[in-house]
């Protein structure tokens, strides 16, 4: 587990989110899905293991229904303090837009109680390209599957709700809002935006050199 990916593509004299920092929860381990409104709308579903937060972008966002296999493209490892971040990464930023904490809570892999153990059975699902876990969120309930596409190379896995008294055919999408501040997107966006973006314009001005070197691909 590294951040160093994380540091490398992240100008932190620009944008507020959380600086690279290992650090593990002292208690049960954490959960969070962002919707994160980039180049294209996505929610990330972060998982804690070893001091940082596995992170995969869920396109079409998680579902509670056990038909629903939904893709999870695996990103770079977060840090433990992204899982309190909701806000604006400035434009010409990696993952510019708008973050919105959708949904948080603790988790942990079936079958297992105590945490140390629970490390070891998430890290071995991890590494077998097959996760079973138990979420316990506000609007995510109940046991999940992570399962790696292609065993040897890439990077796609399926998200995918098992069968149990959580599951239903509902659109949990629907429930739009933070599950911290309550807030829509759109209220995140204007809320947040002046704020920052008169803090990031300073320091642009002082950076302008690192501007010119953003690269606009498409940013997860
Ligand atoms: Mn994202």
């Amino acid at each position: 587990m590294t951040l160093t990916l994380y540091k490398k593509k992240r100008k932190f004299n620009e944008t507020p989110e959380p600086k690279a920092k290992l650090k593990r929860s002292l208690d049960e381990h954490q959960f969070v899905v962002h919707k994160h409104d980039a180049s294209h709308l996505h929610y990330d579903l972060r998982l804690e293991m070893e001091g940082v937060l596995k992170s995969w972008a869920i396109p079409k966002g998680p579902s509670m229904n056990p038909n629903d296999k939904r893709l999870a493209i695996m990103v770079e490892d977060h840090p433990l303090d992204y899982g309190k971040f909701e806000g604006i990464i400035p434009e010409g930023n990696y993952g510019a837009g708008t973050v919105m904490i959708w949904d948080e809570g603790t988790y942990q892999a079936i079958d297992t109680k105590e945490k140390t153990e629970n490390e070891k059975a998430l890290l071995e699902g991890l590494q077998k390209g097959n996760l079973k876990i138990i979420l316990k969120g506000k609007k995510l309930n109940g046991e999940f599957a992570l399962v790696k596409m292609h065993l040897k190379k890439g990077n796609e896995w399926l998200f995918i709700k098992k069968k149990d008294e959580y599951a239903n055919v509902k659109d949990v999408l629907n429930e739009d809002k933070s599950i911290v501040t309550k807030r829509s997107l759109e209220q995140i966006k204007t809320q947040s935006g002046k704020k920052k973006e008169s803090i990031v314009s300073d320091k642009i001005t002082q950076t302008n050199h690192s501007k010119k070197k953003a690269k606009m691909k498409p940013a997860y």
